[in-house]
């Protein structure tokens, strides 16, 4: 059993820096929670609080019921994988993973189990003798994993474990690791600025700008229906395109084009009749075909899909078409909106339907 409640935590660094602000999260056992969001916002200082190596400016972290705000590091059975690796360069990898065991005083043929076990699990077991810098850095990473796995923690903690990694290795990572939160069925907190990790891991993403936690949820809900401007630019790729317009009765009217809503639409949005709002398209959301005017000036064929980047007017747009096409700078096609997300210009907000 392994439940963490983060509740109203802060952080306010010595040179007055306040990183977190009333940070709040209840991670269930066995649950993978993602926090994400760009550089500086504050995730690995809230990673750093719970692993006990930041102290905790105010609020209180729960573990399993129990208090654990000041509680030193090495007491709160939590194993850290770093960005880094933090291997020891003269031991063996079997050295390596046995470490904090040996530390601990285990028996050694406690040790030598556990190491094996972890080992098979990472496909580590003919790398044992090796030293780190015989390694990959895809092994390498396997091995910070390992040292965590051997010690059975009650909360597996990554930061950025995947940063330091090419673009493929990564991706067989990122599955690797997938696999190894199912087997292990661990409670697992990760930290990473990459979007695309934090949909293809998290059982939930809390998405986190300037300190601020802007939405906790699923994949599919922070894809969906994202509470704010700011985590619907930051997730998805291509970014959401983004368009001032006015609402004007059943019609969005641009400066550029218009769009016409649908009846549910246009109730949703009736408190903003004659308002701006920002109105968000996805790429991946807009269809050939339609109404819109787009002069193209570039095709990007991505093997199934298309990316197309055009101006509607002064307007710049991107979409991605579900085909190969071929246009060149300055075509002018036409194009649809399937589905909208609609935003409060002055809160950012998502205009959603009120309870
Ligand atoms: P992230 O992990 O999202 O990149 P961090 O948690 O590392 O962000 O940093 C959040 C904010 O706190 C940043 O503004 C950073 O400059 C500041 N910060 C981080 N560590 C320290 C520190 N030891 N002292 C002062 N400010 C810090």
């Amino acid at each position: 059993m392994a439940e963490l409640k983060l509740q109203n935590l802060n952080k306010i660094y010595d040179n007055n820096v306040q990183a977190v602000f009333d940070f709040n999260l209840d991670v269930k056992d066995g649950e993978l929670i993602v926090l994400v969001g760009p550089s500086g916002c504050g995730k690995s200082t809230t990673l750093r609080m719970v692993a006990g190596l930041e102290d905790i400016t105010s609020g209180h972290l729960i573990l399993d019921g129990k208090d654990i705000t000041t509680m030193p590091p090495k007491d709160r059975d939590m194993a850290m994988v770093f960005q880094n690796y933090a291997l020891y360069g003269h031991m063996t990898v079997y050295e390596n993973m046995a470490f904090s065991l040996n530390l601990r005083k285990e028996n050694k043929n406690v040790i030598h189990e556990k190491v094996l076990a972890a080992a098979e699990i990472l496909g580590l077991t003919d790398q044992l003798n090796k030293k780190p810098s015989q390694l990959s850095g895809g092994q390498r990473q396997r091995v910070a994993m390992g040292r965590a796995i051997v010690r059975t923690p009650k909360i597996f903690l990554f930061d950025e474990p995947l940063s330091n990694l090419d673009a493929k290795l990564r991706g067989s990572t990122r599955r690797e690791i997938l696999l190894l939160h199912k087997r292990l069925k661990a409670t697992m907190l990760y930290v990473t600025h990459d979007q695309t990790e934090a949909l293809t891991l998290a059982d939930r993403i809390v998405c986190m700008s300037m300190g601020h936690v802007q939405q906790i949820g699923t994949p599919l809900e922070l894809y969906d229906s994202p509470a704010n401007l700011f985590v619907a630019s930051f997730i998805g790729l291509p970014p959401m395109n983004f368009f001032d317009m006015k609402v004007t009765g059943d019609t969005l009217c641009g400066s550029d084009f218009k769009v016409s809503l649908k009846p549910e639409e246009k109730a949703l949005l009736s408190s903003y009749e004659g308002k701006e709002i920002t109105l968000g398209v996805r790429p991946e959301d807009i269809d050939e075909g339609g109404q819109i005017d787009l002069s193209v000036f570039s095709n990007e064929n991505l093997g199934q899909t298309t990316l197309v980047h055009g101006h509607a007017g002064k307007i710049k747009m991107t979409c991605k078409f579900r085909s190969w096409c071929n246009y060149k700078a300055g075509d002018r096609i036409k194009v649809s909106f399937r589905k909208m997300h609609f935003f409060d210009k002055e809160t950012t907000d998502a205009i959603r339907q009120s309870k």
